[in-house]
């Protein structure tokens, strides 16, 4: 971290742009409007709000909470969840459930399951129980660990609108005898509790426990489609897809279950076809063929009353609202309610059969708008824009080209003083390897290459087709923000599967981001960083983000937003960052409220997830610092200052402390 907090004078780049930055442009600029509506917007100060019941109620502004936080000693980096988008997420998804229901007079009924997977965190989950109560939400598992979550956060029999219904469990993922005796227990709980098959050779066990118990099982089987998904997850589907059973093994099944004459106890057909499923003509057309599948197996006897169409419902991260890359969708809530529902009518109708109870697992597009992670930028670098003020007519003739070349750019001719202030910084580096140029000279030789760039940059970034080569340029010139923040840990998917998530800065919206720059973490890690960021037109990823210049001795704040499903349980712990601060905020009429908040973990903690005893590790250090006071290497005080820095950090933050 060579600059902290540079003072890099840019304003020769603000220059060019008189007009006065708007927080229209930010809007522009970030394309907060395509990704964050109804929840998050700018208001006249330049901050984000955050409207937790979208667009009605109480909305806050997000800088003055973090300040707030950071106040009551709260450090960065925080996630701050907000329950009150996650009800208001089930809501929707409800209400264009029913909407749909009603446009197609579909004489069945609609039951979200919340998939646990997708965020486990306790509070989290008891949110989501206590929102999704109104609707009778249940859950879906795909685990033992989830199952034993689920029975004891959900409440068996859930009451709405006076109607008293099981609440329904949906038991995926390979399972072993414990799992099913367990899940078909709680069947006299009171949940409607179902075993989904993975494979065939659960049938016997399910059949054999459920006999020993007398527990009749409800059984669901997960058909392998045919319809190729795409994106990220496409293989989710098709033969050699990883679940499920193939039409053949689904027969099977049907036979197996005959010869139990449990036939009736198959109710469920499902299919996953794949998170983020950006296209709707994929999600219609694995819904033609789940509806026809379900049609068939009516024919022949069995008794399938629920078609579950799993997950796939996508977000909208880079607001874009297109299908051109996995950030995006292009259809709304609404669309993909109105063809599940029209699809599975219309099979239903042809074959004149009663329609199934709906059922969907949506995690993404319910968990992920409740998670914001608020992080501050800890210094940044970036090479000099300015060339040196003299240039004094005996430097050495390399320099005194550079000079020229820069000199020489202007508007009608740059590609050619380019080509020349590439191969003069060359031949720099080849006298300096060669002892013709000090260090000093090559410095200077540097930085008046970066001035020719700097120059050169401001005459093509508004031209539309630049080729690769000035396109470089930018890059040469994007500075590293240093974030303290471990992407491992709060944006794994950004790390594995390049995943992107809007980030932007959460204040100084009026004033314009003159800076491009990407973000660098704190691990130790060259794959520790972020550097591809959402594109408003929903093309290609950009490279770059713009930010503001650092002020002194003020903090600045980035906000990565959308991130509440997935990215926490997935985090590891690289470098021993741990887990992040995360508070719950509930909004009331007159302001805000801190519902939860979850301290970090602390240094003594990742240290014990790696068999490390804190008390062991400071024993040690002790013994150190006896010995070295022996021989005399260190001071009484010093090691005293040592041992008491040692003590504080156990049970500290991992992260780095930024005084407020
Ligand atoms: C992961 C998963 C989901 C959730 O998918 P989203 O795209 O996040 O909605 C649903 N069902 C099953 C079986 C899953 O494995």
């Amino acid at each position: 971290m060579s600059q902290l907090f540079s003072s890099v004078n840019t304003d020769h780049l603000a220059a060019s742009t008189p007009e006065k930055w708007t927080i229209e442009d930010s809007e522009q600029t970030y394309q907060i409007e395509g990704w964050g509506d109804p929840y998050f917007s700018i208001n006249r100060a330049g901050h984000i709000t955050v409207s937790p019941q979208g667009d009605r109620g109480t909305s806050l502004d997000l800088y003055e909470l973090v300040e707030a936080l950071r106040k009551r000693n709260i450090g960065l980096p925080v996630l701050i969840r907000f329950p009150e988008i996650l009800a208001d997420r089930i809501e929707r998804l409800y209400a264009c459930f029913d909407r749909a229901i009603s446009r197609y007079n579909y004489p069945g009924t609609y039951r979200g399951v919340f998939p646990i997977k997708c965020n486990q965190h306790r509070h989290l989950v008891e949110a989501l129980v206590k929102h999704g109560k109104p609707h009778q939400l249940g859950l879906e598992v795909g685990s033992k660990p989830e199952l034993m979550i689920a029975l004891a956060s959900l409440n068996p029999i859930q009451i709405s609108k006076q109607e008293e219904e099981e609440s329904l469990l949906i038991c995926n993922g390979y399972k072993d005898r414990e799992y099913i005796e367990t899940a078909l227990l709680s069947r006299r709980l009171g949940y409607q509790t179902i075993l989904v098959v993975e494979q065939l050779e659960e049938l016997q066990i399910i059949q054999e426990i459920s006999s020993e118990l007398g527990i009749k099982p409800v059984i669901g089987v997960r058909a392998k489609l045919s319809t190729k998904g795409t994106g990220r997850w496409g293989t989710s589907t098709g033969d050699r897809a990883k679940f499920g059973l193939t039409i053949w093994q689904i027969l099977q099944a049907v036979e197996t279950l005959k010869s139990y004459h449990q036939l009736d106890s198959l109710q469920l057909l499902h299919f996953h076809i794949g998170s983020q499923v950006s296209s709707i003509s994929v999600i219609k057309e694995a819904i033609r063929e789940a509806a026809q599948i379900y049609v068939e197996l009516t024919a022949i006897g069995s008794n399938l009353n629920y078609l579950d169409v799993g997950g796939g419902l996508a977000v909208d991260y880079d607001g874009s609202k297109t299908n051109k890359n996995n950030a995006s969708k292009n259809y709304n809530m609404q669309n993909y309610a109105n063809d599940i529902v029209a699809e599975i009518k219309e099979a239903c109708d042809q074959a004149e059969i009663n329609v199934p109870t709906i059922v969907s697992e949506s995690g993404r597009a319910i968990a992920s708008h409740q998670g914001v992670l608020i992080f501050d930028v800890l210094g940044s670098n970036e090479p000099p824009l300015t060339p040196p003020p003299v240039i004094e007519a005996e430097e050495h003739l390399i320099i005194r080209n550079l000079w020229e070349t820069y000199a020489l750019i202007n508007e009608n001719n740059y590609q050619e003083p380019y080509h020349d202030a590439i191969q003069f910084k060359q031949e720099a580096i080849s006298l300096f390897n060669f002892s013709y140029l000090s260090l000093q000279e090559r410095a200077r030789a540097e930085q008046l290459y970066w001035a020719c760039c700097a120059k050169l940059f401001e005459i093509i970034k508004h031209q539309e087709n630049i080729n690769d080569e000035l396109k470089e340029i930018a890059n040469i010139l994007t500075s590293i923000y240093y974030i303290n923040l471990s992407v491992f840990q709060s944006a794994p998917d950004h790390w594995a599967i390049e995943q992107l998530f809007p980030i932007m800065p959460i204040h100084r919206l009026n004033e314009q981001p003159s800076k491009r720059g990407i973000l660098a973490d704190l691990t130790c890690d060259s794959d520790g960083k972020i550097s591809q960021f959402i594109n408003p037109k929903g093309q290609q990823p950009k490279d770059f983000l713009e930010l503001h210049p650092l002020e002194k001795k003020q903090p600045y704040y980035l906000g990565m937003f959308l991130v509440g499903a997935y990215q926490e349980i997935m985090g590891n712990l690289h470098n021993l960052f741990g887990d992040t601060n995360v508070v719950h905020i509930q909004t009331h009429p007159k302001g805000y409220q801190i519902e939860q908040f979850v301290r970090g973990d602390t240094i003594t903690e990742v240290l014990a997830q790696t068999q490390y005893s804190a008390e062991e590790l400071l024993e040690n250090l002790r013994r150190h610092t006896e010995q070295a006071l022996e021989r005399k290497l260190i001071s009484l005080p010093e090691s005293r200052r040592l041992l008491q820095n040692y003590e504080r950090s156990l049970s500290n933050y991992t992260y780095l402390n930024q005084e407020p």
